[in-house]
């Protein structure tokens, strides 16, 4: 049996109500006829949209993610989202350590251990995102910058959540509108670095962990990073943030990935 694809989008502080069910309704219609044994499709909108996106698409279509929690369940923690909060909407993924929340919101690896913990904990997919700055890739730092934030992030998790636990490199230089796409070339060998990363962290369980690769995925360049041997999803920002567009890679890269061994 070929490995389960996951292929999904953060759509950041971009759609409102309106359009995150429009888009997910449209979503889920355009690819209904893939047979999601082999495909997770998951979507992570903004908070205020979760409990209206959870009612419009059941969760065998696509899955839904927070693009943050805090790790508390409750508190004098103004502003913050608690896991049961999440929980009582039925949320599937929590998106952990987004660059812009570390870069933006100056979060640290600290702040995202407590978080995969707390996710983990409550039964959540958790989703830690890591990657190297432009002066990180240059110091030729990338490499220790990875094992960093997976050794931190990830301390403390039991093996037996391993199972819900996703990573999505993403270096920062390749994300958003001023990001340069990381080649394929470039993308497997980080790839690569994290599963040796893992492998150290939980032994050959780490084996089922997903790699997903994010950073200006494009139509253009979205089949040759499916076609890397350790690259098992994308994680895709902008070209993803409509239906059309995104239905489109999904098909496009689908066949690709699961022909891979
Ligand atoms: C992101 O912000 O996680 C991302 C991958 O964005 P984009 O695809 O737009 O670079």
């Amino acid at each position: 049996m070929s490995k389960m694809v996951y292929l999904g989008s953060n759509l950041k502080m971009y759609k409102g109500v309106k359009d995150t069910v429009e888009f997910l309704t449209r979503l889920s219609d355009l690819t209904k006829d893939i047979d999601r044994s082999g495909l997770t499709l998951f979507i992570i909108p903004s908070y205020v949209t979760l409990e209206s996106a959870r009612k419009a698409v059941p969760n065998a279509s696509i899955l839904l993610g927070a693009q943050n929690m805090h790790w508390e369940e409750e508190g004098q923690f103004t502003g913050e989202i608690s896991p049961r909060m999440l929980q009582e909407i039925g949320i599937d993924i929590i998106e952990i350590g987004h660059s812009e929340r570390r870069h933006v919101m100056g979060e640290n690896d600290f702040d995202e251990n407590k978080k995969v913990l707390s996710a983990l904990n409550h039964g959540f997919k958790a989703l830690l995102c890591v990657g190297e700055t432009l002066q990180q890739k240059e110091l030729d730092l990338s490499d220790e910058t990875l094992s960093t934030q997976l050794k931190i992030g990830l301390s403390g998790v039991d093996k037996k959540d391993i199972g819900r636990l996703w990573i999505a490199y993403e270096p920062v230089w390749a994300i958003g509108v001023n990001g340069i796409p990381a080649s394929k070339e470039y993308a497997d060998e980080k790839h690569a670095v994290i599963k040796d990363v893992l492998c150290g962290l939980f032994g050959s369980d780490a084996d089922g962990i997903p790699v997903l690769y994010g950073g200006s995925v494009n139509p253009q360049n979205a089949e040759e990073l499916a076609e890397m041997p350790n690259i098992d999803g994308l994680f895709i920002g902008r070209s993803a943030w409509d239906a059309e567009g995104f239905n489109k890679i999904i098909r496009a890269t689908y066949p690709i990935f699961q022909k891979k061994p």
